[in-house]
């Protein structure tokens, strides 16, 4: 990063990312005063030759940024008063995502960017889209919110892509955020601890589109439909997705259908039909969202469907992992709650599903849509009496205690069972009862499945 070279940067985080950004600056030519409440971050930022220095007594009018890693929450006390001495100085408050734009913008200011946020979807829409542009041969650089440190990517090059996650944290810290394309998905009430107000979340994610060439816009919900008059309104080119209702101008859901219309006319630009990893209507959002950002940065409707054809599903998300005859095995253990579960249970038609774990408040009293859709439930974990008392008698289920026994007994009635259906981990709760974490337990559902007797998998 050269934005700041020869300059002071003071620097607050030294987690994964905070150091990738500290390391990269320093690497530029910045004087870099970074910190960290956690001691041994604070010495392994020292031994990688980074300048340490608790930032309450430091120069701060000399410094010409700020800069706070992604993982630290602005509620955070300490980083919240050092947050106030920098604006009281006059100083700059930006973080990671905020210098790479400004990186980009002077290398390669025509450098393919596209960011992606809205409040669910964002990791399965960013990995689709990089997935396709990887898959139609182009150098694709996969970062930001979704895992990989954005500065730790390689740096911006004409024919290089870049397919950023962005939380509200990360987009309230970029102030100048312009990429190519910008994709707001959705919008509920949710993460409001951070952010107080729906209102200022909204504003908040508002600003990734406000700044984009091309703003594409999920218009399902009311806020980010006001938002997408407001930024066509400002002259920006807009296209807005629906998964629910034809558009007259964008891309909507149709059957499985992507279809795109512009003025009078419509085509269909791709089709979802038969790809298991993209199965439900919100995935129909997040492929019409993904298309629309290919289509914008100069993609074939050719490449755009074989990548979707191809699309691997992310991990622990609704991930198909593996086939008995006419049973699939879903693997969806990021589902912690019961609002998480829904879009699982909305997606399968029939379903032998494992659920339980370390219960939530509200349990799945609000999944009772769902029921006629399971053929029987499997439960586990300590949730297992509560969630027996809320399905009652209107589904069939077992207390299988253990996710060994509950995979072993669900298979088995699947096979019994004449018609197509789904053996699925959507555990509608947390983990920690049994596992260290969803993802420990996903993938013990997966070698159990892989245990099974005449399975094929579908992952490697
Ligand atoms: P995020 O990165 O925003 O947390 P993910 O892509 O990881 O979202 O998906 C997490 C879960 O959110 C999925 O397992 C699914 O249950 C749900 N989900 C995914 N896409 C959507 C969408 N477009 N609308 C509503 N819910 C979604």
């Amino acid at each position: 990063i050269s934005t700041f070279s020869g300059r002071k940067v003071a620097l607050f985080g030294l987690g994964g990312s905070g150091l990738a950004t500290a390391k990269a600056l320093v690497a530029g030519g910045a004087e870099v005063l970074a910190w960290d409440d956690n001691p041994d971050s604070v010495a392994k930022a020292g031994e990688a030759g980074i300048a340490t220095a608790d930032l309450r007594g430091i120069d701060w009018p000399a410094q010409a940024a700020f800069v706070l890693s992604p993982g630290v929450p602005l509620t955070h006390p300490k980083p919240h008063w050092t947050v106030d001495l920098a604006r009281a100085a006059g100083v700059e408050v930006i973080g990671d995502v905020e210098l790479f734009v400004r990186e980009r913008r002077a290398l390669q200011p025509g450098c393919p960017m596209i960011a992606i946020t809205g409040t669910n979807g964002k990791s399965t829409t960013t990995a689709l889209i990089a997935h396709i542009l990887k898959a139609s041969g182009r150098d694709t650089q996969l970062g930001g919110n979704i895992g990989t440190a954005i500065l730790t990517l390689d740096p911006p090059a004409a024919d290089r892509y870049y397919v950023i996650e962005c939380s509200s944290y990360q987009i309230d810290l970029a102030p100048t955020l312009d990429p190519t394309a910008g994709i707001l998905l959705n919008l509920t009430p949710d993460h409001l601890d951070r952010h107080g107000t729906m209102q200022h979340y909204a504003e908040v994610k508002e600003r990734l589109v406000a700044g984009s060439d091309v703003a594409i816009v999920g218009v399902d919900d009311s806020y980010c439909s006001l938002i997408a008059d407001r930024i066509e309104k400002s002259g920006r080119k807009v296209m807005r997705i629906s998964r629910r209702q034809a558009l007259e101008n964008g891309l909507h859901a149709e059957g499985s259908a992507i279809v795109r219309s512009t003025g009078g006319s419509s085509e269909t630009i791709a089709d979802l039909a038969g790809i298991q990893t993209l199965r439900g209507s919100h995935n129909a959002q997040n492929a019409a969202a993904a298309i629309a950002a290919c289509l914008a940065v100069g993609l074939s409707r050719d490449e755009i469907q074989a990548g979707l054809t191809s699309f691997p599903g992310l991990k622990h998300r609704m991930q198909p992992v593996g086939r008995i005859g006419h049973t699939v095995f879903v693997n969806d253990s990021k589902a912690t709650n019961a609002d998480a579960a829904a879009p699982a249970l909305s997606s399968y038609e029939r379903i032998y599903w494992i659920a339980g774990g370390l219960p939530k408040s509200g349990g799945i009293t609000s999944l009772a849509p769902f029921f006629p859709r399971i053929a029987k439930a499997y439960l586990i974990g300590e949730a297992a009496p509560e969630f027996a008392a809320t399905l009652g008698e209107a589904v069939p289920y077992e207390i299988s205690g253990t996710l060994e026994r509950a995979v072993a007994h669900a298979a088995a009635d699947a096979a019994a069972d004449g018609a197509p259906n789904a053996v699925m981990l959507s555990p509608a709760c947390a983990s920690f009862d049994q596992y260290k974490n969803f993802e420990v337990r996903g993938d013990a559902f997966v070698a159990h499945v892989a245990a099974l007797s005449g399975v094929t998998m579908l992952i490697a």
